[in-house]
């Protein structure tokens, strides 16, 4: 019912931008479209969907994992070769729109196959639909977000000092998991100087008294993503550590508070860059605001100097702005916000303050 639906809206945005088949393989749009989700394997999973309806290519021995929807399911057999099959239900002269993380031995050998169509990437049908989520997935988003939530509030109660990131990391991943989760995606812990490298690769560093620890986290549950990331301190914060960590805060609220329908994604990155800067931190916000989340951790809109798309209702994003100071430490804060009618509502509620930990 849901998938009828959005397959309908798809058939409306190919009708408008004179598309007649879109080709899916792996990536997110195929499990917003069906609910199943391809594995990635050099055998070819792609959905088919044009006027005549949708058609799932996948391999035999894959079938039986496809949960039946409102498509037909074409099972191919080791010896036969999937592209044949696919590139047969293209019309010669068509305009095809392909999926953005199709694997290219794929796109190449459609290319051979069918030298008259037209290629161009699906996502610009696909991106609207995905990025306004319906109640449903605000509904998913929203536990995501609460489980990682509980993950938040129990760590002060986790042991940081005189152990190693890479343990730590392995017990918030753990708790990720007894907290509803499927499965953790990323486990960020960055303590002293390595708080200050934003994707920072929990190491073999022991955490030790005086060290801010940033600690970013998420994963997927019921297949969408969760991504919150908190920042504490072992014993006793220095009045530095205290200052850039409210500046961090501020220019996160200040930037949900700027979040109205109609707000471009930009000025959103801009009313946060805006706080840094004038707490003389500027040069070390080295990423942009935000990304939007959904299916996939980071999707459209992206809140970046640059991007004037419009925010509206149901689109799905982080704020998580940072202060890196090379050498020394960084602080990060990140919710993820639905925009509502009336403005953006944080998913995400766990203690924002410079918590310590022991
Ligand atoms: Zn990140
Ligand atoms: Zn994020
Ligand atoms: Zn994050």
């Amino acid at each position: 019912m849901l998938f009828a639906q959005r397959v309908r809206a798809l058939l409306d945005q190919m009708s408008l931008a004179g598309v007649d088949t879109v080709l899916l393989s792996v990536g997110a749009d195929l499990p917003y479209l069906t609910g199943y989700e391809a594995t990635p394997l050099e055998r070819l999973t792609m959905l088919v969907v044009d006027a005549t309806g949708s058609t799932l290519i996948v391999p035999e021995l894959e079938a039986p994992r496809v949960e039946p929807g409102e498509f037909e399911i074409v099972a191919w057999k080791e010896t036969t070769n999937p592209l044949d099959i696919v590139a047969k239900m293209c019309p010669p002269y068509s305009s095809i729109a392909v999926g953005d993380q199709t694997w290219s031995v794929f796109l190449i050998g459609l290319f051979d196959r069918l030298p008259k169509a037209r290629f161009r990437s699906a996502t610009p049908l696909l991106r609207p639909l995905r990025a306004r989520k319906d109640a449903t997935e605000i509904g998913l988003l929203s536990a995501a977000a609460a489980a990682v939530d509980r993950v938040s509030a129990r760590l002060p109660a986790v042991r940081f000092q005189g152990r190693r990131e890479c343990e730590v990391a392995r017990e918030v991943t753990d708790m990720m998991i007894e907290e509803g989760h499927d499965q953790g995606q990323f486990w960020i812990v960055a303590s002293g100087p390595n708080s200050a490298s934003p994707h920072h690769e929990p190491s073999d560093r022991i955490i030790e008294a005086g060290d801010v620890v940033v600690v970013d986290f998420g994963g997927r549950q019921a297949g969408y993503c969760s991504d919150t990331t908190r920042t504490f301190v072992i014993d006793q914060p220095t009045a530095e550590q205290i200052r850039v960590h409210a500046t961090v805060v501020e220019a996160q609220q200040q930037a949900l508070a700027a979040c109205r329908p109609g707000a471009t994604a930009e000025s959103i990155d801009d009313v946060a860059r805006r706080v840094i800067e004038e707490a003389g931190f500027g040069e070390y916000f080295i990423h942009r605001t935000g990304h939007g989340i959904g299916l996939e951790t980071h999707e459209h809109p992206y809140l970046v100097e640059g991007n004037n798309e419009i925010l509206e209702p149901g689109m799905c994003f982080s704020i998580e702005p940072g202060i890196y100071l090379p050498g020394r430490f960084g602080v990060r804060i990140e919710d993820i916000v639905v925009m509502t009618e009336s403005g953006g509502r944080p998913l995400n509620n766990s203690d924002r303050s410079l918590r310590v930990v022991s």
